[in-house]
């Protein structure tokens, strides 16, 4: 194995064989790993049939590797699925303009998830909720007495919510159990919990439990990043004064903010559904915890140091695991985590996290500068070659044509292709 680093400058140049070799050298990934990327276009009809109901195939998305992160101080370079144009491309960039600032700085406020339970018809809402409050060792044990496996992990029950919801129906008591689900997303294992202990719940108050469900606003397991760009290294303080400009017109207006936030997402999206994790239990929480102060918002920050450079951080919650759901259970993924080489689902969400800003600023610097076509019509021209029905050399020729004209549209492409052809 190579010095672990990801900085591999002219990477989209190589073959794709060239490409594994330097994933191999530099990540560690082992040949079962090279194989199951190799092969991730034609996974085994079994694992399909296995992983969802009613299979019929597969739906392939392309993998590639974002270069040049540096994540709290380690080089990683980050597998991430995807069918849109551009985006990898992107953090690779923005991760190279802060390499001399030291990248990202992360943090993670836990691995704990919440599962609710909906009580109802119930009289005296305040003195249940007291009731529940009072039985909280012996619910902590209802909840352990589910999965031994992970309190001998050291997770396991941790805490206890009980709210007043006041709903059109009615008040209902609102039980919430938190539970550190460790290297798991978790679901499955806090909803366990939460039926088992439902019955106690309405035994205990005399009502009736309803709803028993984890939430996915994962406010207790918010990853963070940070990063500084140089305005020397991004265009001057004209850019960085744009950027700032550009983030605080997101935060200001939800209509801005939904396409912000869409931005993040396309890199942490990525990423989650590179490692086998549940794409739309992230994008949930991510909506839900911008929304959380009653208006939605955006999830980064943008301000300028006193040094006249950039700052720029986000705050995102991150159910993500590196144990259950497809993550074990999917070859390509288990190879992507190899390559991302992280030792606990913490680690992968703060990853996450810095992925997000990553991408995020990339949208941004676009946005305040040249637009966002400009970069992305070049990789969108060569689908639209595609889908004109071009081939082999003459994808490349449509693209470039249509690049050149500044309109990368389906008639222009059909004109270009039939005097392609014409010529032949
Ligand atoms: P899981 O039940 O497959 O695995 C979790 C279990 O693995 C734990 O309960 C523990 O017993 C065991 N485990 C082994 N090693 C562990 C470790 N190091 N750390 C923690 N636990 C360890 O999966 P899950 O994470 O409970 O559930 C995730 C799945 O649930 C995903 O497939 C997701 O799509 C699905 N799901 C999501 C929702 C939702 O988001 N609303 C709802 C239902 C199900």
């Amino acid at each position: 194995m190579r010095n672990r680093t990801s900085r591999l400058s002219g990477f989209y140049k190589l073959g794709r064989d060239e490409r594994l070799a330097e994933v191999q050298a530099v990540s560690g990934l082992d040949e079962a790993g090279v194989e199951a990327l190799k092969n991730s276009s034609a996974l085994p009809f079994e694992l399909l049939d296995r992983l969802v109901e009613n299979a019929i195939g597969g739906f392939t998305v392309p993998v590639g590797i974002a270069t040049n992160m540096i994540v709290d101080g380690r080089d990683v370079l980050i597998p991430m699925a995807t069918e849109e144009s551009s985006v990898i491309a992107a953090v690779g960039n923005t991760a190279r303009q802060c390499r001399d600032t030291g990248g990202f700085t992360t943090s993670i406020s836990g691995t704990e998830m919440i599962a609710q339970i909906q009580m109802v018809k119930l009289t005296d809402p305040w003195a249940a909720r007291a009731k529940i409050l009072e039985k909280k060792a012996e619910i902590a044990d209802i909840c352990n007495g589910c999965d031994p496996l992970l309190v001998k992990l050291g997770g396991g029950f941790r805490d206890l919510e009980v709210r007043i919801v006041d709903g059109q129906t009615g008040p209902m008591v609102v039980v919430h159990i938190i539970v550190d689900t460790k290297d798991a997303m978790g679901a499955n294992a806090v909803n366990t919990m939460a039926e088992k202990l439902a019955p106690n719940l309405a035994a205990w108050t005399g009502g009736k439990h309803h709803l028993r469900i984890l939430s996915n606003l994962a406010d207790r397991r918010v990853a963070r990043a940070r990063a500084v760009w140089r305005a020397a290294d991004i265009g001057g303080a004209e850019v960085v004064e744009g950027i700032v400009l550009a983030a605080d017109f997101a935060d200001s207006d939800p209509y801005r903010a939904a396409t912000h936030n869409k931005g993040i997402m396309n890199g942490v999206s990525a990423l989650t559904l590179a490692t086998g994790n549940d794409t739309r239990a992230i994008e949930a929480g991510a909506h839900a915890f911008a929304a959380r102060t009653g208006r939605y918002r955006s999830l980064s920050r943008y301000e300028i140091t006193a040094g006249g450079d950039l700052a720029g951080s986000i705050e995102i919650p991150m159910a993500l695991g590196l144990v259950g759901g497809a993550t074990k259970v999917h070859p390509t993924a288990q190879a992507c985590l190899k390559i991302l080489g992280v030792g606990s689902a913490a680690e992968l969400s703060r990853i996450a996290a810095a992925v997000g800003l990553a991408q995020n600023f990339g949208a941004l610097k676009a946005l305040a500068t040249v637009g966002i076509q400009q970069g992305h019509m070049t990789l969108h021209a060569q689908n639209v070659a595609i889908a004109v029905g071009a081939a082999g050399d003459e994808i490349a020729e449509v693209a470039r044509r249509l690049a050149e004209t500044h309109t990368v549209r389906q008639d222009v492409a059909e004109q270009i292709l039939a005097e392609i052809r014409g010529r032949k």
